[in-house]
């Protein structure tokens, strides 16, 4: 075994091994809001949401979004010569739209030149039918993937976060897209209030059981100026160690289906918003971490499967 093997299937090698180059990922803002947000669903949204709707590293939304895709594509391309482009619609609820505004959107980006696909992140309960069809009918010639966040199968965290659905309305998101054949991508936090390890190790080994093409697991992070910093002030619940955060994932996709792709094993806290905890600003050292473990134990994705 070589530190430099990466023990899990990653997403990016995936896509590099299916259309043979290196795919980039452009993170966009297409101006949405979100159900959770503005009272439809529920007002405030997820306690852990940034001003930015969980899109840090998304573009700036008064910029138009071919102009987002060319500054990040000309930023990436000094590093990476000859790549494929992969849209993420990232920030906020990316469903959150009558159909002909979001085709209007995704169509913007989708048939750029050397953009394989496309991929959305949305809530589970923002899925009309007619936006599935049509997902399903452009991913006869395109890469679609579409990100449901999940972040817990325990309906008492979802009221706890404020999530504004609950793990059955999760599951009809799911059954629905897969329906149709869309890749999903299901998002789960580490380290939600009042969750222990034991819940957290469950709602890995759920998701595992269902039919889903790819998992991001993400550490909670504690942004500034969120409901969730009011909380961490007041001592209502502790942020997780490094090691802790290590071990809990290592242990996760050892029992994670080795066909399940992992497109994170860590989340991205801004440096400016990040209150906590903070040993996650250095991620490759947590990655290596990762991989090191992996290396100690002699495992791999799935080996307890
Ligand atoms: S669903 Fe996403 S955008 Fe909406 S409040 Fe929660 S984290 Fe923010």
């Amino acid at each position: 075994m070589n530190i430099n093997d990466k023990r899990y299937s990653r997403f990016s090698d995936y896509l590099k091994k299916k259309y043979g180059k290196k795919i980039i990922k452009i993170s966009l803002n297409a101006g949405f809001t979100c159900p959770n947000i503005d009272g439809s669903k529920a007002y405030g949204g997820c306690i852990y949401c940034s001003n930015k709707g969980s899109g840090d590293f998304a573009g700036v939304p008064s910029n138009d979004l071919v102009t987002q895709f060319n500054n990040v594509k000309e930023r990436m391309s000094k590093k990476w010569k000859n790549g494929l482009y992969l849209p993420y619609f990232q920030a906020y609820t990316n469903t959150y739209a009558p159909l002909d505004v979001l085709k209007k959107k995704y169509e913007a980006v989708l048939y750029l030149d050397n953009v394989i696909g496309i991929d959305i992140a949305t809530r589970p309960d923002c899925l009309e039918d007619d936006l599935v069809d049509y997902l399903a009918e452009i991913s006869k010639t395109k890469e679609v993937w579409v990100e449901l966040g999940l972040q817990s199968i325990y309906d008492e965290t979802a009221r706890i976060i404020n999530r504004g659905h609950d793990f059955n309305e999760f599951l009809i998101g799911l059954n629905k897209l897969r329906a149709k054949n869309i890749n999903v991508c299901v998002h789960i936090i580490n380290g939600l209030p009042n969750e222990t390890r034991e819940m957290m190790m469950n709602t890995l080994k759920k998701v595992n059981e269902l039919d889903i093409q790819a998992i991001k697991i993400h550490l909670l992070h504690v942004l500034k100026d969120t409901p969730l910093e009011n909380m961490y002030k007041k001592g209502k619940f502790k942020v997780m160690e490094k090691m802790d955060y290590v071990n809990l994932v290592v242990d996760q996709l050892e029992v994670l289906r080795p066909e399940i792709l992992v497109q994170r094993v860590t989340g991205d806290g801004g440096r400016d918003e990040l209150i906590a905890p903070l040993w996650s600003l250095k991620k490759f050292e947590l990655l290596n971490e990762i991989d090191w473990e992996f290396l100690r134990r002699k495992t791999k994705q799935g080996y307890y499967v």
